[in-house]
């Protein structure tokens, strides 16, 4: 079962709940605080998922090699 972040929307607590994906889909979760089953979705961690597009390293010989070295 997957683990749901979610946030109160009428108490904006936020939890940490492992449901079923009907549970979730159905609005079976509630508010350990205040009973509301109006949760949204918390979604942690986005930064960490951020593509490593950094330009490669430019070739220090590229006036010497014609950048034939550069990593592919
Ligand atoms: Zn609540």
């Amino acid at each position: 079962m997957p683990y749901y972040d979610l946030k109160c929307s009428k108490c904006n607590y936020e939890f940490n709940k492992k449901a079923a994906m009907a549970d979730r889909s159905e609005n079976k979760i509630k508010c350990p605080e205040c009973g509301s089953n109006e949760l949204e979705a918390v979604f942690k961690n986005i930064n960490i998922i951020q593509s490593r597009k950094n330009s490669p390293p430019a070739c220090p010989n590229m006036d010497k090699c014609g950048s034939c070295c550069e990593i592919r």
